[in-house]
């Protein structure tokens, strides 16, 4: 039956201390487990809310004894980064203390995962699975972290580590939902971006750096081709970071709405008793991350954008103008150079040189596109 775990952080400041909330459902330590959580990034709220409707019906699920694995709710997983209020405004993307971007610098386990197994595989795939889990979790029980930002990313590796499915919910400013993936698992989430109605879905072999859902799913890859003569399934745990459309986009039949298609999307997989009703059909294929037109304002001043998420635009559209208040007749055109759908762009307002105003899903690599495609 449901329960809830109460996680602490260590306490940062004298008089107080953060702690994390899991509400679990269906039989601990059963399979497949399901780890999802939203609000890492902690200004990106709109995954609370489909968690909330998610959690209701896991729960009427779960006291009907539907659910045939162990399902993991946590509601917001990042409480550091909720408490961030500076002027009246929540920031919580990155760690005020200086620790950085709360998505990003999980622990990279592809190289010491790797050493680890490599003289204990087998050529029985289960066997390898759970020797992969086990030598993992052993791993991030041996690092040690002190800054309160390190453990909180610590502690929810070592949480979600032996997940067979791990779906982060975050969103973009002004966006189209959309999905990041890893390639090797892009047919494997196709059902789940259809259910979604995902207008884009971004995969990278590696983005340039570790975000929590890579941190899960890339050193099964690794192992794979690591090892190419012992049975390791590259997708060991099916990992994809959710981008709920834009930051203000909460609103409780749309939440209501994608939690039914994740829950549909779990009962499709076996993880809850019971039919799914069909997929709708995808509204788009994957395209590669490192194929994203990135439109930079080249100069500071007022981003006026003209296309709405979820559009699809031709080479040299205009994606908006640049105001530049001190010069009359100077304002600038921004444009993209790829054909594809708009998934996402900044808020009207006053930007700088170099903010990223547009984000377009191109079809093919951009030679340019190198390094890390997520940005910062
Ligand atoms: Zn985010």
């Amino acid at each position: 039956m449901a329960h809830t775990e109460r996680i602490a952080l260590p306490s940062p400041t004298p008089g107080t201390e953060r702690h994390l909330v899991v509400h679990r459902f269906g039989a601990p330590g059963a399979r497949p487990k399901v780890w999802l959580q939203a609000a890492l990034h902690a200004d990106e709220l709109p995954g609370i809310l489909v968690l909330r409707h998610l959690t209701e019906r896991l729960a009427r699920a779960d006291r009907d004894g539907r659910i045939a694995g162990e399902i993991a709710v946590v509601p917001f997983a990042n409480p550091i980064g909720l408490a961030q209020h500076v002027g009246g405004y929540l920031v919580g993307r990155y760690a005020l203390d200086g620790a950085g971007n709360f998505n990003r610098a999980f622990l990279e386990l592809r190289a010491p995962l790797a050493d680890a197994v490599k003289d204990r595989l087998t050529g029985d795939a289960n066997d390898n699975v759970a020797l992969i889990r086990s030598a993992a979790a052993h791993l991030l029980e041996r690092r040690r972290a002190l800054d309160e930002s390190e453990v909180l990313k610590l502690t929810l590796q070592r949480h979600a580590i032996d997940a067979d499915i791990a779906l982060d919910l975050h969103c973009d400013d002004q966006a189209a939902l959309h999905l990041y993936v890893v390639p090797q698992q892009a047919s494997a989430l196709h059902d789940l971006a259809a259910r979604l109605g995902a207008t884009a879905v971004l995969t990278a072999a590696d983005s340039g750096d570790v975000p929590f859902d890579e941190c899960l799913s890339r050193p099964w890859r690794h192992l794979a081709e690591a090892y190419p003569d012992k049975p390791i399934p590259s997708d060991g745990c099916l990992a994809a970071t959710i981008e709920l459309r834009g930051k203000t986009d909460i609103d409780d039949s749309t939440a209501a709405r994608d939690a039914g298609a994740l829950f549909d999307w779990l009962q499709s997989r076996g993880i809850i008793a019971g039919t799914a009703p069909p997929a709708p059909a995808a509204l788009c294929e994957p395209t590669p991350l490192d194929g994203v037109d990135v439109v930079k304002a080249p100069h500071g001043g007022l981003w006026v954008p003209a296309v709405a998420p979820g559009h699809r635009v031709a080479v040299g559209d205009t994606l908006g103008t640049l105001i530049s208040p001190a010069h009359q007749g100077s304002d600038v055109a921004l444009r993209t150079r790829v054909a594809g759908v708009l998934f996402a762009r900044s808020s009207p307002g006053l930007v700088r040189p170099g903010d990223r105003v547009a984000k377009i899903a191109g079809a093919e690599p951009l030679p340019d596109r190198t390094g890390n495609l997520l940005g910062d």
